[in-house]
């Protein structure tokens, strides 16, 4: 099958596998769906960096050949384009399974397609961990709480989630994915991982996805003003793209299943992401309110006492801290435009 030629170097699954638990595992044969994106594009690197032989598949919907493009001479990378909603053969340790938009521009673009994805891209990629006995980690979200009526959300909490509006391609199709997620474990043996991220930032997120955090930076660094939705109260919690990562990969090692929130609970209104940006890039830039979208959830804050309990994570860097990093990406990337 597609891959495997790549990975012969590593130990065999059946000696990784009587390795304690948290014990670090030499060279892995690992599979990235949406590795070419903003978040899979991040965790390629961690991966590569620790030894791993990584095969991305991505069918660059929303993802760049740019952002993976500097790891093609290394003979422990691969990159298929391929679309996860038909199945594929590979043979591999662990799986990381990021395909599907993110944003909701891009999510909503196509929204049976995005359904697609997450149903019958996530049954392919449990097929495959069943048929190789491979690890399966899915990134879920934190559109699983919907609009919560509970705040912080915890992960107990079961959500507020309108299944017939413009946002439940993503929301259900994420809230399938994680019910076919437990099915495999529970009825065939699957090991497997739930992350529910919280927005995340960083380097490389497409300019113009549509994102508050990457429109902010991108019409401020444009000198053009920030369009907030709606009043701007409503409220998020923002990850810089490093700590979710490191997230992901403690979660991969450890003996847990989840679901766990992987996000920083520091919580801003939009009013307030605007102030921070306007600080960090141009005390000059203004806002100019729009219309919000439907079923916009009013506020979102990650409880993480559970990851930080049993996995030993949390994440190390403010928005402050982080902001300022992306900034300088996305700078470059605007200067090529002119
Ligand atoms: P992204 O849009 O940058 O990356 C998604 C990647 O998946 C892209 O490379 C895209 O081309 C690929 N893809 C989409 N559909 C595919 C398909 N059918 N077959 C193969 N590849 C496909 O988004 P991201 O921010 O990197 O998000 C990665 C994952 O994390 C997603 O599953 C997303 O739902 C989840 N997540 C992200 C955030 C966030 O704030 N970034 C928050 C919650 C959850
Ligand atoms: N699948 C895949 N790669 C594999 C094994 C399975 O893409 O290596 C797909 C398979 O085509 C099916 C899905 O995963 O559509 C679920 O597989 P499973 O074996 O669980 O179910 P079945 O094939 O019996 O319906
Ligand atoms: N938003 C905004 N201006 C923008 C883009 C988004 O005020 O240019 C708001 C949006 O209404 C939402 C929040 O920012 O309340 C976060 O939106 P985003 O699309 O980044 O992610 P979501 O958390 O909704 O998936």
């Amino acid at each position: 099958a597609g891959g495997s030629s790549s990975a012969s170097a590593t130990i065999p699954r059946a000696v990784a596998r009587r390795l304690p638990v948290g014990v670090r595992k030499p060279s892995l044969r690992v599979v990235v769906t949406g590795g070419a994106g903003f978040v899979g594009s991040h965790l390629v690197n961690k991966l590569l960096a620790q030894g791993d032989s990584v095969i991305v598949v991505d069918n660059f919907f929303t993802g760049r050949k740019d952002n993976v493009v500097h790891h093609l001479g290394n003979p422990r990378f691969e990159l298929i384009r391929h679309d996860v909603v038909e199945p594929i053969l590979l043979e591999v340790d662990q799986i990381y399974h990021l395909a599907c938009p993110a944003s909701p521009v891009h999510y909503k673009f196509n929204p049976i397609k995005t359904y697609k994805t997450n149903v019958m891209g996530t049954l392919n990629m449990l097929g495959l961990a069943k048929r190789v006995g491979a690890r399966f980690l899915l990134t879920s979200t934190s559109e699983v709480y919907g609009d919560p009526l509970e705040h912080p959300q915890k992960e107990s909490y079961w959500g507020h989630v309108n299944p017939i509006g413009v946002r439940s391609c993503y929301d259900e199709g994420k809230r399938t994915a994680e019910t076919l997620t437990m099915d495999y474990h529970r009825g065939a043996g699957v090991e497997v991982r739930i992350a529910r991220i919280f927005n995340t930032y960083g380097p490389r997120m497409c300019l113009d996805d549509g994102r508050v955090v990457s429109n902010f930076v991108a019409q401020a660094l444009r000198k053009q003003p920030m369009t907030v939705y709606g009043d701007g109260k409503q409220t998020r919690s923002f990850q810089y793209v490093s700590d979710l990562v490191d997230g992901l990969v403690t979660l991969m090692e450890s003996g847990h299943i989840g679901p766990f929130n992987l996000g920083n609970p520091g919580e801003f209104t939009m009013l307030e992401l605007a102030e921070v940006v306007k600080e960090t890039i141009d005390p000059g830039a203004s806002v100019e309110f729009k219309p919000n979208t439907a079923d916009d959830p009013h506020m979102r804050k990650p409880d993480i006492s559970k990851a930080k309990s049993l996995l030993n994570w949390e994440p190390k860097i403010s928005l402050k801290q982080g902001l300022p990093r992306m900034v300088s990406d996305f700078q470059k990337r605007i200067m090529d435009e002119i």
